[in-house]
């Protein structure tokens, strides 16, 4: 729990970005910790142990945990990519955000059957994270949970999710 505390501190709140009135949570500086990346990861993925035979990471900070858990966990990755990167024809989710939409997508390479544990750096109204299951439901894995490193109470993520879904730290 000290670790786990020691790690939380390391998460700076930048008021006012990217817009007047909300305040940006930036894991980055959690990254650069050797320990405190060690301890969130292993915490991310601990209550799914042995559930999961991959994990899928939204881009771009979603790819930083996934990489790192695949590696714990001993799993492949999946990344799920914001739309019209990808080489090969792919799978692909749209999602509305505040203003205006978004499009993600994936390869179904090794996806039908997987047991996929999905995972995000913070989780807000949980748009992102609603249209990733979705998205990997399509290709035809089971999304056995959702593990986020922050999430923030009260913008509805955790209704809108529904589900096996494990937040390391809350504001
Ligand atoms: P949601 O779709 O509203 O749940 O927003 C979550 C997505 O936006 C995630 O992919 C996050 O990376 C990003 N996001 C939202 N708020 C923050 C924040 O305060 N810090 C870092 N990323 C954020």
């Amino acid at each position: 729990a000290t670790a786990l505390a020691r790690a939380e501190s390391l998460i700076t709140s930048i008021p006012d970005y990217p817009k007047p009135g909300i305040v940006f949570r930036d894991i980055t500086p959690l990254l650069t910790d050797a320990a405190a990346l060690r301890t969130v990861v292993d915490a991310l993925i601990e209550p799914f142990a042995g559930r999961f035979d991959a994990v899928a990471g939204v881009e771009a900070r979603g790819f930083l945990l996934a990489g790192a858990a695949a590696i714990a966990a001993n799993v492949g990755l999946m990344p799920i990519r914001k739309a019209g990167k990808l080489p090969r024809p792919a799978a692909s989710m749209s999602y509305d955000l505040e203003y205006g939409s978004a499009q993600i997508e994936m390869h179904d390479d090794n996806a039908a059957g997987a047991r996929v544990l999905l995972l995000d750096d913070v989780l807000a109204t949980g748009g992102t994270l609603r249209a990733g299951r979705d998205l990997l439901q399509a290709v035809g894995s089971e999304v056995v949970g959702i593990a986020t490193l922050l999430e923030i109470d009260g913008l509805g993520g955790r209704e809108a999710l529904g589900g096996d879904l494990h937040s390391v730290f809350h504001v």
